[in-house]
């Protein structure tokens, strides 16, 4: 069988180890004859699981331990929600930064809740989108929290170096970045994130909060989606997705074992610069992101000319590098290249693209 890289922007691949592992264990898990997914989730072999893996999370972010860690339902885009129904406390505005997609459209959903101040940082010069200089962003005094993502998936605009936003409380979207390089969660009131990217499977978000910023959620939250709730009962207020917990949990354990965040930084430096060196190199491909806001995460991409989109996607396919395809705002093709994604995958989308460029261009 041809081996597959596959590209996907979420849900992505996984590390083969951790599928591995998966199905070893799958209808026998710790010798009980029966899979994990299958016991209940406050037995004391799931309540295990679950405790391992926060600690392992919390090991790897070096989360400081005046923050909570809540397992949650609902995709990143509950948090949309959960955030300003949980965060607002008496204030009736919260500053959003405005990078792309992502971040527009929390604010979308943050208009249910209140006035959110969107703050359009996206600039496109020369052809290429990027951000503004912080300089330019008008931030304001009378805001809850202040809304940023640092990793645009479609877009592939990223805001690497965390822009200083003083004593603001600041909130990370870290969908499709969480976890692909070391940060510190000290300067963050919350960071959460969809896990089916750099985590594990999809149905389960990350939600890290600062516990000084409990306990002001608005009386109509759903208590599903308030992080008090969540914190006293454990993550286990309803039934979590225990599948996807575990799941997650072996990934955490297999970053340890590959050296932490501090190595997953070097790999994807390394798979980055491999994938942008060869679309610099040639006139047939091109990338429409400035180069100080190129994604590590995901590398969108155009060809010269796209009427060679569709050949490029299924001689691709044929030889095993799957779902290259842009986002349909976007067009041309992405590249999403997370932890799991190893270099020899990188080398072989890049070995392609050269060949592809011989034969067509
Ligand atoms: N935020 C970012 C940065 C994303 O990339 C995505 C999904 O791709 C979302 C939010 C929405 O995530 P979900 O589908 O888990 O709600």
């Amino acid at each position: 069988m041809t081996q597959v890289y596959n590209f996907s922007s979420g849900p992505a691949m996984l590390p083969v180890e951790v599928l591995r592992r998966a199905e070893q264990e799958l209808c026998n898990w710790h010798g009980l004859g029966t899979s994990v997914m299958e016991i209940s989730h406050r037995s004391k072999e799931f309540i295990a699981v679950a405790e391992q893996s926060e600690q392992d999370l919390r090991d790897l972010l070096k989360v400081p331990a005046n923050y909570k860690v809540l397992f949650c339902h609902g995709g990143a885009r509950a948090q949309f929600a959960a955030l300003p129904l949980n965060l607002l406390g008496d204030h009736t505005t919260a500053d959003y930064i405005d990078g792309g997609y992502w971040a527009h459209s929390a604010i979308l959903e943050a208009k249910k809740y209140c006035e959110p101040k969107a703050i359009d940082v996206k600039t496109t010069v020369d052809g290429l989108n990027g951000i503004k200089p912080m300089k330019e962003w008008q931030l304001s005094d009378n805001a809850a929290y202040v809304h940023y993502c640092p990793n645009e998936t479609i877009d592939g605009v990223a805001i690497d170096e965390m822009p200083d936003f003083g004593d603001k409380v600041v909130i990370g979207d870290y969908s499709s970045t969480i976890l692909s390089r070391p940060i510190d969660v000290s300067r963050f009131g919350m960071i959460y994130a969809g896990a089916q990217k750099n985590i594990g499977p999809a149905g389960l978000t990350l939600v890290i909060v600062r516990d000084d910023l409990l306990g002001k959620a608005r009386r109509e939250v759903p208590s599903i989606l308030d992080y008090t709730v969540l914190a006293e009962n454990g993550s286990m207020f309803n039934t979590p997705p225990t599948f996807a917990w575990y799941l997650s949990g072996l990934v955490f354990k297999w970053l340890k074992e590959q050296g932490g965040l501090v190595e997953m930084q070097k790999r994807n430096q390394a798979k980055a610069e491999l994938l942008y060196s060869t679309i610099d190199k040639s006139d047939f491909y091109r990338s429409q992101v400035a180069l100080a806001n190129r994604s590590w995460m995901n590398v969108p991409f155009q060809l010269a000319d796209p009427a060679l989109d569709k050949v490029f996607l299924s001689e691709a396919e044929a030889i095993g590098l799957q779902a290259l395809k842009g986002h349909r705002v976007v067009g041309g093709m992405r590249a999403s290249i997370y932890n799991a994604m190893p270099l020899i995958g990188v080398k072989t989308l890049t070995d392609f693209m050269v060949d592809f460029e011989r034969r067509h261009g």
